[in-house]
């Protein structure tokens, strides 16, 4: 493949290193450690890519998806993680192959709104965020930013504005965030395209199956992310070249080897390791419902990020403006509320009360939903994942990128190499 044909197929993805050992693509029995959505769709990927190559997927819990799972109950519906992808083409090429393009619709165009509430006021945050930061203050700190190592803050230079990204991408604050890892295109971290970036720009968005996406959209799937993985699992199931294991924690790349007799340049990590405290964040995710007329003063939108962290809640999700399928029973509305555990003293009370006051009172349904752990970023960690010495394969969020989009465009660029 052409590096241009590459850049076409991967875009802003080429910016990122794979950490895989070269010696990976000679294997003939692949163990793939970790069966969230990273290792599932490596696992797919490999075993479409080579129908002769043994692939063992291990996992430790009794289920796979990892942090991605759909919390039901009756008619309401709700993602616990992510519940939408941004555009790329690979995730699309991903539901064309899973047979899914039918569950895989365009987000709701109405609902694309998104506000920010600074100083106990509510901002729709739109081109003009911008202007608040100032262009020339914006471009110095762009420039900046391509000495690498920076954070969000310092490429940003308006605090709230910083926060409120980071916040809505990996529930951290901007100073504490690397800017490469997170926007590597906008600080021009790693290799550079081929051609002009609009250029690109066009040729990328011709190459989309099942339907382009409109600028600024977001799509999602009918029945929530248990769908893909769902259907990733029957793929793997139906698969005569992989095995899956579940309730497997191996100990070492060296009790791996040994055991499956292969060598380490054979297994490939997708485990993410939230062992050590200081590597991650954590937050509870809740659900509160209303009934139509009860919100109707709530404007339709994507949702609203909160900075301010004397408020235990640090975003709103209005998950059933949302999405073209349905999250909640007729007449009703379904908002999602992320509480990061560094701002909350573990009342839900608490955070009743606030949703109340953001929303409306007497909601019809108000529940914790789970918690989630998300990896952290600091400034430097892109520079310094990339200058790991590829002895071993490690992937997924840990090191691909936050978003799914870039797991899922990981996993194929791996294949690719076999
Ligand atoms: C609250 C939240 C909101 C999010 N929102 C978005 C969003 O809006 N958009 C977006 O694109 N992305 C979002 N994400 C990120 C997205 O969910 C992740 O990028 C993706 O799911 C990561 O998949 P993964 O397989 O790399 O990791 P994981 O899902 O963490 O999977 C790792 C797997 O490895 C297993 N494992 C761990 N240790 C071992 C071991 N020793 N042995 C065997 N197995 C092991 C785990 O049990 C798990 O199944 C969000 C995530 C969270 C938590």
């Amino acid at each position: 493949m052409t590096d241009l044909e590459s850049w076409i197929k991967y875009g802003d993805e080429m910016r990122r290193p794979l950490i895989i050992n070269p010696d990976l693509a000679n294997s003939s029995k692949v163990v793939i450690v970790g069966g969230g959505l990273s290792g599932m769709t490596c696992a797919y990927r490999l075993s479409q890519k080579r129908p002769d190559l043994e692939i063992i997927l291990l996992e430790k819990n009794d289920f796979l998806g990892g942090v991605i799972s759909t919390w039901e109950s009756g008619e309401w519906l709700c993602d616990l993680a992510v519940n939408a992808t941004r555009p790329h083409p690979a995730f699309w090429r991903l539901i064309e192959d899973l047979e899914i393009s039918n569950s895989f619709k365009p987000s709701n165009e109405k609902a694309k709104s998104r506000w920010i509430i600074l100083n106990g006021r509510k901002h729709r945050l739109s081109m003009s965020s911008i202007f608040r930061i100032g262009f020339f203050r914006m471009w110095k700190s762009i420039k900046k930013s391509r000495k690498g190592g920076v954070s969000v803050a310092q490429l940003i230079p308006h605090k709230q504005i910083a926060d409120a990204l980071t916040l809505g991408i990996v529930n951290d604050t901007s100073e504490n965030v690397d800017a490469d890892f997170l926007m590597p295109s906008m600080t021009s971290f790693g290799p550079k395209p081929p051609v002009k970036k609009s250029k690109l720009k066009k040729k990328i968005l011709q190459n989309y199956p099942i339907f382009t996406p409109k600028k600024g959209s977001i799509a999602s799937l009918e029945g929530g992310m248990k769908t893909l993985i769902t259907a990733l699992e029957e793929k793997l199931h139906d698969s005569n070249n992989v095995s899956i294991k579940l309730n497997q924690k191996p100990q070492s790349l060296e009790s791996l080897s040994s055991e499956y007799g292969i060598p380490e340049s054979s297994i490939i990590w997708a485990a993410t390791d939230f062992q050590e405290d200081e590597k991650f964040t954590e937050l509870s995710i809740f659900v509160i419902g209303f009934k139509q007329e009860h919100v109707k003063n709530i404007e339709m939108g994507y949702g609203t990020l909160i900075p301010d962290t004397k408020i235990p809640i640090s975003g709103i999700l209005n998950e059933s403006d949302l999405h073209n399928s349905s999250r909640a029973p007729k007449g009703h509305r379904l908002f999602r509320l992320m509480v990061p555990h560094s701002r909350w003293n573990g009342d839900e009370e608490i955070i009743l009360k606030h949703a109340e006051k953001f929303l409306a009172t007497n909601p019809v349904l108000f529940s914790k939903i789970g918690v989630r752990k998300i990896p952290r970023y600091e400034p430097g960690y892109m520079a310094k994942i990339s200058k790991l010495e590829s002895e071993k394969n490690l992937i997924g969020w840990s090191v691909s990128g936050v978003s799914i989009t870039h797991v899922v465009c990981e996993a194929e660029r791996i294949a690719e190499l076999f």
